[in-house]
């Protein structure tokens, strides 16, 4: 197929490189990384768009990919596929998806998780809203990025999937880190506790895949320094769409809104932007009850 790629950063640079690797031709746009190999460099988010089968978006936000589908919907041939793997807010992926739609485009949300690991090694799991005939064309792509794709629903419904994942995901890593400062306090020898917990029923992927306690469990960001990973200021990100979603459908969410106000304080007043979101445990070990 033709690809235009539309952000070529951290997540969509080797998902970009996959793809060209798979066989298919691959133009990117970027305001600044460079092309990773295989990936044609065009200069404007139109040009990568025009004449092709399908056009993939790897953006930092709803307002971004806002603007860029502005930009490129209209070029695009009808019956082509608009594929966005951001993470956005719900609202904005409706009514972008409602826009292509009208233009007689295939589109569909499908955000991803993996982090960059999963990224550059092909093993992402996507999560897609949109229409079967718009998910028939996405799917071969997404079985070159990843490893597991779920159509989810209509359009929104891979973002929704996204954002309840990712809350849950935040509020175990708070809970791993604030159980293993609380072992810490009780003398507790680290390497027991997550012998423990990971074979018990508080086990999570926060403690067994990507344990925030240095030198325990499987290679994670701990490990190195908590560098990221998966950045601190992003959780916050996606934490902060779970709480607008929560707010506009009236669902009552107390830990996915005290977990969003841990992230806030952690990542705008004390020493988290830039960390990895595991490294909640330093944060915790230092402080005492009050
Ligand atoms: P990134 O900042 O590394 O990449 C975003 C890229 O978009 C940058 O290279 C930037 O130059 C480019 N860009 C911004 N505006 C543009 C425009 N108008 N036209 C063209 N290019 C533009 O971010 P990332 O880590 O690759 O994340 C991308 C998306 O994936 C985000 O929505 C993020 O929430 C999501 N995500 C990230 C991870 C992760 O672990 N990094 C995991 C899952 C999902």
């Amino acid at each position: 197929m033709k690809i235009g790629f539309i952000g070529l950063g951290n997540m969509g640079g080797p998902m970009a490189a996959n793809l060209a690797a798979a066989g298919h031709q691959v133009s990117g746009f970027d305001l600044t990384a460079d092309m990773p190999e295989g990936v044609t460099k065009v200069d404007s988010a139109s040009d990568a768009a025009q004449n092709k089968d399908a056009v993939i978006t790897m953006l930092p936000n709803g307002k971004i990919l806002s603007s860029v589908a502005g930009e490129i919907i209209e070029v695009m041939g009808k019956g082509t596929a608009f594929i966005d793997c951001s993470t956005v807010d719900v609202e904005s992926a409706r009514t972008v998806a409602e826009a292509a739609t009208a233009f007689g485009l295939l589109a569909v949300d499908a955000p991803v998780s993996g982090g960059v690991g999963g990224a550059a090694a092909g093993t992402l799991t996507f999560m897609a809203g949109g229409s079967e005939a718009a998910f028939a064309v996405a799917e071969p792509l997404f079985e070159i990025m990843g490893q597991k794709a779920v159509h989810c629903g209509e359009s929104g419904a891979g973002q929704a999937a996204k954002i309840c994942n990712n809350m849950i995901l935040g509020i175990t890593m708070i809970g791993t880190c604030e159980a293993f400062a609380l072992a810490d306090k009780l003398g507790l020898d680290r390497q027991k506790m997550f012998d423990v917990v990971s074979t018990s029923s508080g086990y999570s992927w926060s403690m067994n895949a990507y344990c925030p306690a240095p030198g325990v469990g499987p290679d994670s960001p701990s490990d190195h320094g908590y560098r990221p990973g998966f950045a601190a200021e992003l959780m916050l990100k996606d934490l902060r769409l779970s709480q607008q979603a929560a707010e506009a459908s009236n669902a009552d969410t107390p830990l996915g809104q005290h977990a969003t106000e841990l992230y806030t304080q952690f990542v705008e007043n004390e020493d988290g932007n830039g960390m990895d979101f595991s490294a909640m445990l330093p944060r915790f070990e230092k402080r005492g009850r009050s």
